[in-house]
């Protein structure tokens, strides 16, 4: 993973949007701890369904190490990542902040399948910062549960707005889904690329033309 902080004049004088956050979904409240004796059951009768044998050498434990796994890779359900957010810094700097290059894996909803890619973050400050690693940690906390990568990434943007009061922010993913790249179209390489942008990254053509020319890097 690299960031990188980088800094450039944006015009002070943009209205800041009202976009309204939203709420629930970027919460992961409601959503149960892995309940591991009942995903070991499930994988040893996925496992039978699917045409093996669970008592088979080679599968005795993979029930055990699914159950294991799940509990790590979807243990961002339980999370508010806001809570990274807590410490900000009062700063007069109101010129972008782009974190590039974050990496990031999740679980597709749909298969249930990996995908993984990079994640670009920017916002622009309104008496506001937050650590570098803080905007790494709300990704990080919002890809580890089941996602779709269009609502991951409007969660980031969304919970950036809320909590820092930028003037804006503008989050672009990239990734790879193994759902596309394993099965179906069958599209190695193939990347899906999503964006959310609030704020003056909406409403103001030179934001947003600033943060298309970091993405161009
Ligand atoms: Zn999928």
């Amino acid at each position: 993973m690299t960031t990188s902080e980088e800094a450039r004049k944006t015009p002070s004088t943009d209205t800041p949007s009202t976009d309204a956050p939203v709420s629930a979904a970027g919460s992961g409240a409601g959503i149960r701890p892995v309940d591991g004796p009942a995903v070991e059951a499930a994988v040893r009768s996925l496992l039978a369904a699917v045409g093996e044998d669970p008592t088979r050498e080679g599968l005795l434990g993979t029930p055990d190490r699914v159950a294991r796994m799940y509990a790590e890779i979807l243990s961002g359900a339980q999370q508010d990542p806001g809570h990274h957010l807590e410490v900000v810094f009062s700063e007069g700097h109101h010129e972008m902040v782009v974190v590039r290059d974050i990496a990031f894996e999740s679980m597709c909803e749909h298969h249930m399948m990996p995908f993984m890619g990079k994640a670009h973050v920017a916002y622009v400050p309104n008496g506001h910062i937050v650590g570098l690693s803080k905007i790494a940690r709300v990704v990080e906390g919002f890809a580890r549960r089941l996602q779709v990568q269009e609502r991951l990434t409007s969660q980031i943007a969304d919970l950036l707005m809320d909590r820092l009061e930028p003037q804006g922010v503008g989050v672009v993913l990239e990734a790879t889904h193994t759902c596309m790249t394993m099965r179906g179209v069958r599209k190695p390489g193939s990347a899906m690329v999503t964006s959310a942008v609030r704020g003056t990254f909406k409403s103001c053509a030179e934001t947003r033309n600033e943060w298309m020319s970091f993405l161009r890097g």
